[in-house]
């Protein structure tokens, strides 16, 4: 298929208002960038260079040029609904072509590196393929091999994200390890020979082979160098100490930036490479900003993946040549700090050869910032065809223009197979995920609420569906076709208007339902229990005040916060205070309630001895309004602590306890949330009792599925029931013991839509600040209650699975007790029959009807419709790679429940190798097997596989506990994309060079160790782990600053619980850094230092999702070259 083909999209001439492209989508959108400017270029033009090698290759992309994606008129405005509104109008092309948003495409090509191909385990073999031509000659050739192919690889990659800014800049920015995009000066080594005009595209294409690169992926290429490289390489020879040992290099990182600039080496390729001159060059400035990269990259990579998968024959290739180059520079700059760690490698002969540089693959971000780079300051109109909408975490203006926000939903294909056989094949799920309550930016209009009195929404008669801003309106207006089902439907009297010439209402701009892709109704009485207007829902606070609960300091904190954290209680918008009454029990072996009747003098304590038929001791009084009966409620909060101060009880019911909590709402006839502190697993003779089966050795075994069932009914029954009554459980599990069996109280928090808060080993010193707030969190965050949920889909569609934390009693119905704005449903869709025709669409309806904080019965739509297509290319260019990861995630968890550990790898990794390996045989160009061939769109699946297979919440470390891996399970299942993506890939940013006067984080580097400089200090948080690391050689000013002590090993690490105050700029930067991570994550996390070379670093090591796992989970090379030879072996 050739570029043009792929980059079309079919069906959308129109399409001309697509203005923002995002990168891993249509190539066309760069067209501009590729093609045209290049041809003017200069011969010196930097970035043709990188092209380098390719030569032979076919033609360049170059004419893509014309793509539709362009800017188009405003005919591309025509049919959309929004497009009437005045705010909504916008200019059609809010994205200049040529801007640099052009890089996604560069970076598919990243050909050159990854020696995937030829690293992979014999690399002899493979290496000789392709590179044989030019490796071939003198073991010099080799090493330059290598190099070049290096040089290649990131070099494209580089390119991609450079884009905009032409290459040539300053080197120096560049972080370390950081993404390619900084690196420019890589442009710089002239490959001799090209051809001005050759689009860098090329670059892609591994040097070699180079055929016409294909258009939207990423290839990526082991084999080594390229021609250039070979040439002129004297010292080489392939060097006698090859086997190399493992890790012999640490790479790049260590070295850091600095070093590698003095390389000219690798840059040049072409230059010398010896031992001696590298030595040489070192010293010097070094001129060239990439070679410098590859450099450095090049040899300490080659060493770490390397150590495992070289090993056998690939080994001594890799060595002899790397050695003396690598060796060389590598001494003589690493001298400062990395000297130690260097010196082992460098020493030693080898040097691999073929590495995979990490630099050159594919990573995150480099695709976030080109992203970022696309969108920011930018508007992405949500009804533009067949584009997949900007990244989760980029910053964006989005314009629903009859489709929803992407931030309330996302599908994991924006181009939807018309036929179930084409989505087979291809092995991507088809789902949505669904956000119903995400928090949107303020200038991101708000919901519309529609008012309709009496006769609410207008409905299909026969799907029951909605009406939407995708209805047709025929007959004169009369009736309506359902854009779900297609059934002609006759429009009510009331609801009759006018139509255009274009067939569109004429009141259609002033009808929200009619332009928006989401909007809100009031409901009528048909849509509440019993046909009856609901209360406003109720917060009940169950306090556990067991013995243990007192000496951990619990309840004092409760007592201290609790009647600040009620002045958090939410509002509906406009409200002027919250309706929302709270009500407050405490409980050890019984239940006690208070009467909190704002006419008493003083409250009440009723108690409830007989746990085994709870019952409510009090109707009036129970639930008050906070303002009203504030007085008594502060009476009994700072009573509680003095009344249990001298417990001795240590028995907790609180199975009865959260019984009494769900009658309470029963009696009041509302909807409500039930807040748990618990801080013991239930024990004794009476309900919900459980038994300690904390049992680790399960981990990873076939009976690993057993500790994360429930104990017994009773918990998961109790929530059933919760359910019914829309009473939603909030718990905060703040044991000092290391078994509660989250699991178990899981299967009854998650039925109702709730959330576990865990504090493993409570520690108020610690943990009390992140327990406060977090609870003042979940106490305001807007929640929908008493929920249920449907998804409907187009003829030929159905959504047929669900993931949450939810509960359903059939196939169809959803029900959530309580819906928050952090928690998703993921939702999987089959094929019934097919669906249209090439060009047409599909539609997603997701109906939320639920009950407001403010008691109000409403009903919230969100409408998606996406391009249908036979076409399997076009089905890749519009996968959601983070989408895709979200449900590989959740259903990777789900069936930890009941398949083991092993079977649950081994099959994401055969419907990962399936993806890939279909797109290379069905989309790509016929190219060497020793290519890798990515799509563009999913060229992160290998690692974010990686990651997964070994993250906590799917893979149990043996040191992990029981609870911790239950409760991450848990959290995994209702998170929304924005959650999935830093948990996959950890964020990591270097804090020892962020200056005081900076706003904003520091730019994140590469997660893997190597990337870490050992005079650094960086911050690793996922959203449930944040994590401050100190190099063994930080400097002494800085921990003096920051720690208030004067050295390393001053530092208490076991106490830390956060960042002490100190008045100078080094300390106040800190905090405010970890004070803009923490707000951008629904957790308060829990902040951990580690210093390099403790125990700890264990903590820090598991979240580097790029190294292999100490549980014999394959590092991101690892799993780069098997997948390669998979998806080789696969098409052979
Ligand atoms: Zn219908």
């Amino acid at each position: 298929m050739s570029w043009d083909s792929q980059a079309r999209p079919p069906g959308q001439p129109g399409a001309g208002m697509m203005t923002g492209q995002r990168s891993g989508g249509p190539m066309q959108g760069h067209s501009g960038f590729a093609g045209p400017p290049m041809q003017g270029a200069p011969p010196s033009m930097p970035h043709q260079n990188m092209v380098g090698p390719p030569m032979q290759a076919g033609p360049p992309a170059a004419g893509h040029a014309a793509m539709p994606g362009q800017p188009g008129g405003p005919a591309g405005m025509q049919g959309h609904p929004g497009a009437g509104q005045g705010q909504h109008q916008q200019p059609p092309n809010m994205m200049p072509p040529s801007s640099p948003a052009g890089p996604r495409p560069m970076q598919g090509q990243m050909a050159g590196p990854p020696g995937a191909g030829s690293m992979a385990g014999p690399g002899a073999g493979r290496m000789a393929g392709p590179g044989a031509g030019q490796m071939a000659g003198p073991g010099a050739g080799q090493m330059a091999g290598p190099g070049a192919g290096q040089m290649a690889g990131p070099g494209a990659g580089q390119m991609g994200q450079m884009a905009g800014p032409r290459p040539g800049s300053a080197p120096s920015q560049q972080p370390p390890g950081g993404p390619m995009q900084s690196q420019p000066g890589f442009a710089g080594p002239p490959m001799q020979g090209v051809p001005p005009s050759m689009p860098h595209q090329n670059m892609a294409g591994p040097p070699m082979h180079a055929g016409p690169p294909a258009a939207g992926h990423a290839a990526m290429q082991g084999q080594p160098g390229g021609p250039n490289s070979a040439q002129g390489h004297p010292s080489m020879g392939p060097g006698p100490g090859q086997q190399q040992p493992p890790n012999m290099m640490p790479p790049s990182s260590h070295a850091g930036p600095p070093p590698m600039q003095g390389h000219p080496g690798a840059g040049q390729m072409a230059g010398p490479p010896g031992v001696g001159p590298g030595a040489g060059h070192m010293a010097g400035p070094p001129p060239m900003g990439g070679a410098v990269q590859m450099a450095g990259p090049g040899a300490g990579q080659m060493a770490g993946p390397g150590a495992g998968q070289m090993a056998g024959p690939g080994a001594g290739q890799m060595a002899g040549p790397g050695a003396g180059q690598m060796a060389g520079p590598g001494a003589g700059q690493m001298a400062g700090p990395g000297a130690g760690q260097m010196a082992g490698p460098g020493a030693g002969p080898a040097a691999p050869q073929q590495r995979i540089s990490p630099e050159s693959t594919p990573h995150p971000l480099a695709v976030w910032q080109a992203d970022s780079d696309l969108y920011t300051g930018k508007t992405f109109y949500t009804n533009t065809p067949s584009m997949v909408p900007p990244l989760p975490m980029t910053s964006c203006h989005i314009v629903d223009q009859g489709n929803c926000s992407s931030r309330f939903m996302r599908s994991t294909l924006y181009n939807v197979p018309v036929a179930q056989e084409i989505l087979h094949n291809c092995n991507i799920p088809l789902g949505l995920s669904i956000q119903p309550f995400a928090k949107v930016p303020q200038r991101e209009n708000t919901i519309y609420v529609v008012n309709n009195g009496d006769t609410g929404p207008v409905r299909c008669r026969r799907c029951k569906g909605y009406i939407n801003p995708h209805v047709s309106f025929v007959d004169g207006g009369r009736k309506f076709v359902c854009n779900l089902c297609n059934f002609a439907n006759e429009v009510p009297d009331h609801y009759q208007c006018q139509l255009d010439q274009h067939g569109r209402r004429l009141d259609a701009s002033e009808r929200p339902e009619l332009s928006y892709g989401s909007v809100e109704f009031l409901a009528t009485t048909d849509y509440c229990k019993e046909s009856k207007w609901p209360e406003p829902p109720a917060y009940i606070f169950l306090i556990e005040v067991t013995y243990q609960s007192v000496s951990s300091g619990l309840l004092n904190l409760l007592s201290r916060m609790l009647r600040l954290i009620f002045d958090e209680l939410p509002k509906d918008t406009g409200e002027q205070k919250s309706k929302v009454r709270i009500g407050l029990a405490t409980f050890d072996n019984t239940v006690h309630f208070y009467n909190l009747k704002a006419s008493l003098a003083q409250p009440q304590m009723m108690v409830v001895a007989d746990v085994n038929d709870v019952f409510l001791p009090l109707l009036d009084g129970f639930l008050v309004d906070v303002e009203e009966s504030s007085s008594l409620i502060e009476a009994v909060l700072q009573e509680l602590p003095n009344m249990y101060r001298e417990t001795r009880e240590t028995t907790s019911c609180l199975g009865p306890a959260v019984q009494a909590g769900l009658e309470a709402l029963k009696a009041a006839g509302c909807a409500g949330k039930l807040f748990v502190f618990s801080s013991s697993m239930p024990k004794g003779d009476m309900p919900g009792m459980l038994k300690n089966r904390e049992d680790r050795a399960l981990f990873r075994t076939d009976k690993e599925k057993n500790l994360y069932a429930p104990q017994n009914p009773f918990y998961p029954d109790l929530g059933a029931n919760c359910v019914k009554q829309g009473a939603c459980i909030e718990m905060f599990n703040c044991s000092t013991a290391s078994f509660v069996d989250i699991a178990t109280m899981s299967s009854m928090v998650s039925a109702t839509g709730g959330e576990i808060h865990l504090y493993p080993y409570f520690n108020i010193q610690t943990d009390g600040e992140r327990l406060v707030k977090d609870l003042a969190h979940s106490v305001g965050r807007q929640t929908g209650f008493d929920a249920v949920m449907r998804v409907r889909c187009s003829s030929g569609l159905r959504a047929t699975d669900f993931w949450g934390n939810l509960h359903m009693n059939n196939t169809t119905d959803v029900l959530l007790a309580g819906v928050d704005c952090d928690k998703a449903i993921s939702v999987e869709v089959k094929y019934d029959d097919k669906l249209g025709e090439e060009g047409a669409q599909a539609y997603y309806q997701v109906a939320l009807l639920y009950t407001s904080v403010g008691g109000q019965r409403r009903l919230r739509l969100h409408n998606l419709a996406v391009s249908c297509t036979k076409q399997l290319a076009e089905v890749y260019r519009c996968a959601d790679m983070d989408t895709i990861m979200n449900m590989f995630l959740k259903k990777a968890v789900r069936k930890l429940q009941d398949t083991p550990y092993k079977s649950i790898r081994g099959h994401l990794l055969e419907q990962s190798i399936a993806l890939l390996a279909c797109y290379r045989k069905e989309c790509s160009e016929p190219a060497s097997g020793a290519r890798l061939i990515l799509p563009e769109a999913l060229k992160l699946l290998p690692l974010y596989v990686c990651s997964l297979i070994k993250c906590e919440a799917v893979c149990a470390q043996s040191d992990s506990r029981i609870d911790d891996k239950a409760w991450l399970m848990h959290q995994v299942t209702c998170m929304p994309v924005t959650a999935s993506v830093p948990y996959l890939y950890p964020t990591v940013m270097p804090v020892h060079t962020a200056r005081p006067d900076d706003k904003g984080l520091p730019a994140p580097i590469r997660c893997y160790y190597e990337a870490l400089q050992q005079e650094g200090i960086y911050l690793l948080e996922n959203g449930f782990v944040l994590i401050l690391w100190l190099g063994r050689f930080t400097h002494p000013a800085w921990v003096k600053d920051v720690f208030g002590v004067h050295s390393l090993a001053e530092i208490d690490t076991e106490k830390f619980g956060k960042l002490q105050v100190f008045d100078n700029p080094t300390s106040t930067r800190l905090r405010a850094i970890v004070a803009q991570l923490l707000a951008r994550r629904s957790h308060c996390m829990k902040m951990v230092v580690v210093l390099q070379g403790s125990q700890k670093e264990a903590l820090l090591r598991r979240h580097l999702c790029e190294d292999g796992g100490g549980e014999g989970t394959p590092s991101y090379m690892d799993l780069l070259c098997h997948i390669h030879k998979e998806i080789r072996n696969a098409l052979a």
